[in-house]
């Protein structure tokens, strides 16, 4: 399905197949040099502790501004890095980029940790706790301050596999969080095998927990069997005040999302940051409550 006007392809027509994957094919075959040329970044995102409000950590999120594509998000790329194998290069790039941060911040007298998503395709590279043990000691990170985020079909696609370096990770101290749960197959007594510390609930049951009772019965029960077996509970795609004082009131620890802020590039969320501690040591203590 092709329009052209002026020349010029309208954007928003259905990409062929072989557009596809002739895109992919740079896009793999560019990876390596893209990182060197600083086009791939780390998006940052604020989590805050329920009720009080505090900062709890960020979630670092990768973007790439290529020459020709323009801004593409970590779902149109991840998956080609992935089948790729190239996984790991990105893994160590993001996760050196977010120990440099959280370094600057112990530096400046700030606890806050940092959560790096993960493939299952890490977790196939035997060396892998290894390398995340070595990246600690370069950094000087206390390993408490650092969460690696599997997804729910991550960890289930082959547990078996899985468990072993999971364990190994857990015993370094990390704190380990299951991604976009509720959307797998899985069932919350199975994490009970798993070395896990957090559960994500998915976006989606957040966003739709306001206009549907499914949806707002999922949320309940994840956090309810999540507390139950000792998980902090971490709620992604938090877009209204709503939804944070429904899951506030459910007694869920984390919220995430739109409502609290966008990710945002390095120097943005310094003054983010800078503006929510301004404010939390002046004398409007209320405005940071009404965030
Ligand atoms: P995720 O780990 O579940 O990350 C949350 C996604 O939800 C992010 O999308 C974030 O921008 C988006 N989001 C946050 N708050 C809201 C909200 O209030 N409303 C809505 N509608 N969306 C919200 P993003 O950055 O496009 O990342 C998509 C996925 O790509 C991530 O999902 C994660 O699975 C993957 N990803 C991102 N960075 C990396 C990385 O460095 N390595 C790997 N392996 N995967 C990554
Ligand atoms: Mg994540
Ligand atoms: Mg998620
Ligand atoms: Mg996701």
């Amino acid at each position: 399905v092709r329009a052209t006007k002026g020349g010029e392809e309208v954007r928003g027509y259905a990409p062929s197949m072989g557009q596809i994957f002739m895109r992919r094919f740079q896009m793999v075959t560019q990876f390596r040099q893209s990182l060197e040329d600083g086009q791939v970044s780390v998006h940052y995102q604020p989590k805050i502790s329920l009720p009080n409000r505090q900062v709890a950590g960020v979630e670092a999120l990768v973007r790439w501004v290529h020459p020709e594509f323009g801004r593409l998000g970590p779902d149109e790329f991840v998956p080609a890095i992935e089948a790729a194998g190239l996984i790991g290069v990105l893994t160590e790039f993001v996760l050196e980029e977010s120990l440099k941060r959280v370094r600057k911040w112990l530096d400046e007298g700030l606890r806050i940790s940092a959560a790096v998503n993960i493939s299952v395709r890490n977790l196939a590279d035997e060396e892998f706790p290894a390398k995340v043990a070595a990246a600690l000691e370069r950094f000087d990170v206390p390993p408490s301050l650092v969460t690696f985020e599997l997804t729910e079909s991550g960890v289930m696609s082959d547990p078996q596999k899985a468990l072993p370096i999971l364990r190994e990770l857990s015993a370094l101290g990390v704190e380990l969080a299951v991604d976009d749960f509720g959307t797998g197959y899985s069932s919350l007594a199975y994490l009970r095998q798993l070395p896990v510390d957090q559960v994500k609930i998915d976006k989606s049951f957040v966003l739709g927990m306001g206009t549907d009772l499914g949806d707002l019965a999922v949320v309940r029960s994840i956090v309810e069997l999540g507390h139950s077996l000792g998980l902090t509970v971490v709620a992604e795609g938090v877009e209204e005040d709503v939804a944070r004082d429904q899951l506030e009131a459910m007694g869920c620890d984390v919220a995430q999302g739109y409502l609290i802020s966008r990710p945002l590039p390095e120097d943005r969320l310094e003054a983010w940051l800078q503006a929510r501690t301004a404010r939390s040591l002046g004398r409007h203590q209320e405005t940071v409550l009404t965030l």
